[in-house]
């Protein structure tokens, strides 16, 4: 059976464990620890990257640092996985969800506006699939509301918009190294601070709302219990697998970005032949090769699934709307309510695509979804 994904793995990794494990520092915000949000934040700009335990956690600080209550409301894509809308409702906010463009299957930004109210207190874009969300059109709207916005990125860390890097466009953003995503460590995420008013209160929140990462900067003798916060340091031995994985982009962006334009390339006439849709990538927008999907019209994609699978070829789908999950429902999602994300969540189909996949496997899937009539 072709594996739909497997995690990334490098024999650097390996190393950099070992060399973890014989500094004897094995909590977070270690050397690993360091290195790897220096990298971050030289490469994409970003004035902080925190790492975190994960996205979700990252989310969830995002909340904390804005100060998300109840009778606030957060605007959030119905097309998205769980953690981007569930962090904000842990802190009481009521979910607004919008639809998404038929063609990136991100956020609508044309639908924005008729969602805002005065209680609008974020908007929570998803660069899905490494594909950058109209950002231009959703800061604008935010700036007019006095909404912050915060991307969530899991999949579009090195993407840029407009040429800039994604993950730095909102006052904060949240980034995933879960094991199905382009870098990873299994279970991991950053925060990054991009407006400057924000970094020391996400320091204290990440640290069980302590003051310690100014203690151990030498800026006070003591440290104490200051705000609201949790436990989301990332352990330094992920943070040294994470490393090695980043030091390593170019090599894993190339070899994705093969794998993807080969897709794109090979199964373009028999997808127009079935009036099956590829992905769309504006021009202004460089991808991160996250994923591969088709949409695939008239109730045939369980048929289709079914094909690959008899050739030994695993596919699968996501997201079933938000809006219509039954905590979508007890928060007022009603059917129709956006319905592109209601076809496409029918419709979509992820092909087997991760940094390994070897030519010969791509080889198989692409006969098998070729072979689909
Ligand atoms: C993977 C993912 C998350 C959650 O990431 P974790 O690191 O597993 O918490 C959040 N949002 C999106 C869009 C994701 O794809």
């Amino acid at each position: 059976m072709i594996q739909f994904t497997r995690p990334g793995f490098l024999v650097s990794g390996l190393i950099k464990i070992q060399e973890a494990l014989a500094a004897g520092r094995l909590s977070g915000d270690g050397p690993f620890c360091r290195t790897t949000e220096k990298l971050l934040e030289t490469e994409l700009g970003t004035r902080r990257a925190l790492l975190t335990t994960s996205c979700t956690h990252a989310l969830e600080m995002s909340a904390l640092l804005l100060d998300i209550a109840p009778g606030d409301e957060v605007i959030v894509p119905a097309f998205t996985f769980v953690s981007t809308v569930n962090a904000f409702v842990l802190r009481g906010a009521r979910p607004v969800f919008a639809d998404v463009r038929p063609d990136t299957l991100n956020l609508d930004e044309e639908r924005l506006p008729q969602l805002v109210t005065p209680r609008t207190k974020a908007i929570v874009p998803v660069h899905y699939a490494g594909v950058g969300c109209e950002m231009d059109a959703i800061t604008a709207i935010a700036k007019g509301c006095g909404a912050a916005v915060i991307e969530d990125n899991a999949h579009g860390l090195y993407g840029t918009y407009r040429g800039k890097m994604l993950g730095t466009i909102g006052a904060l953003a949240t980034q995933s190294f879960h094991d199905t995503k382009n870098f990873t460590c299994g279970e991991g995420g950053a925060l990054l601070v991009n407006d400057p008013h924000f970094v020391e209160r996400a320091e204290i929140i990440r640290e069980k709302g302590t003051n310690r990462s100014r203690f151990f900067r030498g800026q006070v003798d003591k440290y104490t219990w200051v705000d609201v916060g949790s436990s989301y340091v990332l352990s330094d031995i992920l943070a040294a697998l994470l490393l090695s994985q980043l030091e390593a982009r170019h090599e894993i962006q190339q070899r994705r970005a093969r794998i993807w334009n080969r897709y794109a390339t090979e199964l373009a006439d028999w997808a127009a032949s079935l009036g099956v849709r590829l992905p769309t990538v504006p021009a202004h927008c460089e991808q991160t090769f996250h994923m591969f999907y088709l949409l695939i019209p008239g109730a045939r994609r369980s048929a289709f699934i079914d094909h690959l699978k008899a050739r030994d070829v695993q596919s699968v789908f996501h997201y079933q709307p938000l809006h219509l999950s039954p905590m979508g429902i007890a928060h007022g999602g009603t059917a129709g309510s956006c319905p592109v994300t209601e076809r496409v969540a029918d419709e979509l189909v992820r092909l087997p695509l991760y940094n390994e996949l070897t030519e010969h496997d791509q080889g198989v899937v692409i006969d098998a979804v070729r072979s689909f009539r």
